[in-house]
């Protein structure tokens, strides 16, 4: 896979262990996933910032699997707080538990050598 562009500047990031997306230098928009120009406002010009983590499930889907293949897991639309959209998982709760507007927190994870952003319920005994 050979990625160009904003994504391969999204994928480097990422495998420093630095999570980023591009907001708009035009709109002041985040924009996920990564583009050349601003969809908002067509703007060419993004910083690439960190994301505050808070985010929150907009659509969860349960996937079974075998448990020898590693159970079932969850995949899900999550919106950032940033006001993005962006396809992972939810971690540390069952796949089944998992629920539409649900609060969480967004983690890096090692998956295959490579660095993907997850997500846990938030405010576990901290909120
Ligand atoms: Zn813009």
């Amino acid at each position: 896979m050979t990625a160009q562009g904003p994504d391969a500047t999204y994928f480097a990031h990422l495998a420093k262990g630095d999570w980023r997306i591009q907001k708009c230098r035009g709109c002041g928009e985040h924009v996920f996933q990564p583009r050349v120009m601003c969809p908002s406002c067509g703007a060419e010009a993004f910083d690439w910032v960190a994301p505050s983590g808070k985010a929150e499930v907009h659509s969860t889907t349960v996937v079974r699997r075998r448990a020898e293949q590693g159970g079932d897991y969850n995949v899900a639309l999550i919106d950032l707080a940033e006001g993005v959209r962006i396809m992972s998982r939810v971690e540390g709760v069952d796949p089944s538990d998992v629920t539409i507007g649900m609060a969480v927190t967004a983690r890096l994870a090692e998956q295959d050598g490579e660095t993907i952003v997850v997500f846990d319920p938030a405010g576990k005994g901290t909120q």
